[in-house]
């Protein structure tokens, strides 16, 4: 009997497993036809200066136009770079990026030098031809490398610290600036961020998100902004959803800032940047 129940649970597990590893080849199977099929679109969301009032860059996020519903990338992303789909695409993401961007600076739709921001991925960093690909993508779309800004994830760098490193040497070699996103929900250590060749911070949306209920968030939050001032780098806070946030980052020093209170990200990138700074954000500034 015992062994009849044992041979039962086994086969229950199987059959789970079944269903999981099925459900991923499926997933799998439908990126790899969206990738040959080109599915897959990218969204814009500016990131605003609160002293100046202006959008200063736009960040490119990736969907899947999968019938015309738009998959977020959290549904996708980590399937992508496990199966290497993430090169092509996270490629042809850098290059639209760039191509659309320099389509508003030819029609002279960007004076103010707005830049365009690109996620990428550890696999994708890692891969050989990336430092040749952006090169060409440079080349070929004819952007100023110094509108373009690569943001990385600090755990970029945890396996194979020496070669990230360079690598991302490299990058700023080209004139092309980086953006740690993310920022304090990874392990790196501070000497290892003065290392690193990144003008930017940009601070995790969980730290902002919450900062106005936990002041475990809010010291977060507010030594971030510290490093990042006495590091001399840029710093942004994600995930601004409310005016409070914007007042209490506008107050702790943070100057940019990006999220939903401003924008959601946006199918048309001129939208992005052609964003109004919200009136009672004006009526704060101007008390
Ligand atoms: P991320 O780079 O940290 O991007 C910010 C995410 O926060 C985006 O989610 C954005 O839509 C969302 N967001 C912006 N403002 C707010 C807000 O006020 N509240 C909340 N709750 N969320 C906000 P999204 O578009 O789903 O992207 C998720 C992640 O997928 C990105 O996180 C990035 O890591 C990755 N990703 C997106 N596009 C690409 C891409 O082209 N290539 C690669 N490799 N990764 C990408
Ligand atoms: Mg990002
Ligand atoms: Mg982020
Ligand atoms: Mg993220």
């Amino acid at each position: 009997k015992s062994k009849e129940a044992g041979r039962n649970h086994f086969t229950m597990y199987t059959n789970d497993l079944d269903a999981i590893s099925s459900k991923r080849l499926n997933l799998f199977v439908a990126l790899r036809e969206a990738t040959h099929n080109q599915e897959f679109v990218l969204f814009y969301q500016p990131i605003i200066d609160m002293q100046t009032n202006q959008v200063v860059s736009v960040e490119a996020l990736i969907r899947w136009n999968k019938g015309g519903v738009m998959v977020s990338p959290s549904g996708f992303i980590t399937q992508l770079s496990e199966t290497g789909l993430i090169i092509p695409v996270g490629g042809w993401a850098i290059e639209t990026a760039c191509r659309e961007m320099m389509t508003q600076l030819k029609a002279g739709n960007n004076q103010r030098q707005i830049s365009i921001a690109v996620n990428v991925s550890p696999v994708q960093f890692g891969s050989e031809g990336f430092l040749e690909h952006l090169k060409k993508v440079l080349t070929i779309t004819g952007l100023p490398p110094h509108l373009l800004v690569l943001e990385v994830t600090e755990d970029l760098t945890i396996d194979d610290s020496t070669s990230a490193i360079e690598m991302l040497h490299k990058i700023r070699e080209l004139g092309v600036k980086l953006a740690l996103d993310d920022f304090g929900t990874g392990y790196s250590s501070l000497s290892y961020l003065k290392r690193l060749p990144a003008s930017k911070l940009k601070i995790d949306q969980s730290f902002t998100r919450d900062m106005l209920i936990d002041p475990d968030d809010k010291a977060i939050v507010s030594t971030i902004i510290s490093i990042a001032k006495e590091l001399k780098l840029e710093v942004v806070a994600e995930g601004v959803e409310q005016l409070e946030h914007a007042e209490t980052l506008i107050h702790m020093g943070c100057e940019q800032a990006q999220g939903f209170y401003f924008m959601k990200p946006q199918a048309s990138l001129r939208k992005a940047m052609l964003m109004e700074l919200p009136v009672q954000l004006k009526k704060v500034q101007n008390n």
